[in-house]
């Protein structure tokens, strides 16, 4: 078949996907010579490798015929119960029944964009928001519509003004999406009273909200409160609950979950069967036996004592370097802190081509945002340079910026 043909069998959604402007940094984030404040990825050093090995050789010595054979569409179904029991411990109601395993969260995402969403539906979206929920509803063809955070999060305002705007211009509003725990990319918490009230705007406004909680347990300040939206909509009649494993095992591990209402799980599972007839069964063999085993507990408290002093070694070098400059989140958890420059002419896009020759990367905040703004931002991760680079790293954004 000769090239020019091929466009005309192209659907119209597989147009609508947009390249990752992260994706474009992947070659520069793993080079050494640069300090890289970039990524998203969790740290090696957490990975609990060895503990993976011994549980997957018993894993393979002992249930090989579940392990390497094909495997219920929602998943394993102890470890959907032992989800279930996590989710419980987060104040929401759920069984092993409101619950599928995704191959990662990513999948869930997509699976939810995929029932629920038709080309122009809205999609209210965080400004800023993550980049891979931002993929998989422009997969879609939805038309994603900013609402504004501020130090606590969503505004609810902005939220109500937004959800009442698209019903007037006649749009189909079908979800908020959200992370409310310190999200990526600005590592905010939305505050307790904010959760009730968009909750509350749901209900009003008659809207899904997808909610994304990847990051709840790296929680390093036991006073945050990181109780879901979900807890309080005890029949799940408004929220669909998205979690993973990623970020306090490991990320290879494609383990994510969903806990939503039944009408809703079953059209996801009916997606997911096209998509993979089922997540990968060692892997999920492999989490069952950790939660099991409950082991999970102690990993998570290792994987948040790691990330606290990284948090830290970081935001003393942003106070140091960046005082009377900037400002950031004083991040409670999660892998990120977002800068914002005071000096709003800045487009952190522009400064990128110098960084990566003075050895040092970021993410530019305009990457997050739907509506265009967020150009004097950017977004830090401190999960991947111990304290001595990262300390040189801002040290050297600091003289690109004066
Ligand atoms: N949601 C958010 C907010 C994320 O940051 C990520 C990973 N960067 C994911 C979902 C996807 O994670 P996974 O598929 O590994 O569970």
């Amino acid at each position: 078949m000769s090239g020019p043909l091929i466009p005309e069998f192209f659907s119209a959604d597989s147009s609508s996907f947009r390249p990752s402007a992260i994706r474009a940094f992947a070659h520069l984030i793993n080079d050494p010579r640069i300090i890289s404040f970039a990524g998203g990825l969790p740290s090696p050093a957490t990975f609990p490798a060895g503990m993976i090995a011994e549980v997957a050789a018993d894993v393979l010595r002992e249930r090989k015929e579940v392990a390497l054979q094909y495997g219920p569409t929602a998943g394993l179904p102890r470890l959907r119960g032992a989800i279930s029991s996590i989710a419980s411990a987060r104040g929401i109601r759920c069984t092993a029944e409101s619950v599928l395993i995704s191959t990662g969260s990513q999948q869930a995402l997509h699976l939810v964009a995929t029932v629920l969403l038709d080309p122009g539906d809205v999609v209210l979206v965080e400004l800023p928001a993550y980049v891979g929920g931002l993929s998989a509803f422009y997969g879609r063809s939805a038309q994603l519509v900013g609402v504004r955070q501020d130090e606590d999060g969503i505004d609810p305002a902005d939220l109500r003004s937004k959800a009442a705007q698209v019903r007037r211009e006649g749009k189909r509003l079908k979800a908020l999406y959200t992370i409310p725990n310190f999200q990526n990319p600005s590592g905010r918490l939305l505050s307790a009273a904010r959760r009730a009230e968009v909750l509350a705007i749901a209900w009003e406004e008659r809207f899904l909200i997808i909610e994304d909680d990847p990051y709840g347990e790296l929680r390093f300040d036991e006073s945050a409160v990181t109780r879901p939206i979900a807890a309080d909509d005890p029949e799940l009649e408004h929220v669909i609950y998205l979690g993973s494993f990623s970020k306090v095992l490991a990320p290879g591990l494609r383990c994510g979950f969903v806990v939503a209402a039944a009408p809703i799980l079953q059209r996801v599972q009916l997606a997911k069967e096209a998509a993979d007839l089922c997540s990968g069964m060692l892997d999920q063999c492999i989490v069952d036996e950790i939660c099991e085993r409950d082991l999970l507990r102690d990993q998570i408290a290792r994987v948040r004592s790691f990330y606290e002093e990284r948090a830290a070694a970081l935001l003393t070098a942003l106070e140091t370097s960046f005082a009377g400059r900037a400002k950031w989140t004083d991040v409670r958890g999660g892998l990120f802190t977002f800068l914002t420059l005071d000096d709003e002419s800045i487009d952190t896009r522009a400064l990128v081509p110098r960084a990566v020759e003075a050895g040092v990367i970021f993410v530019p905040g305009s990457a997050f945002f739907v509506d265009g703004s967020g150009a004097n931002a950017m977004r830090l991760t401190f999960a991947k340079e111990p304290d001595d680079r990262m300390r040189e790293g801002i040290a050297r954004l600091a003289r690109l910026i004066s």
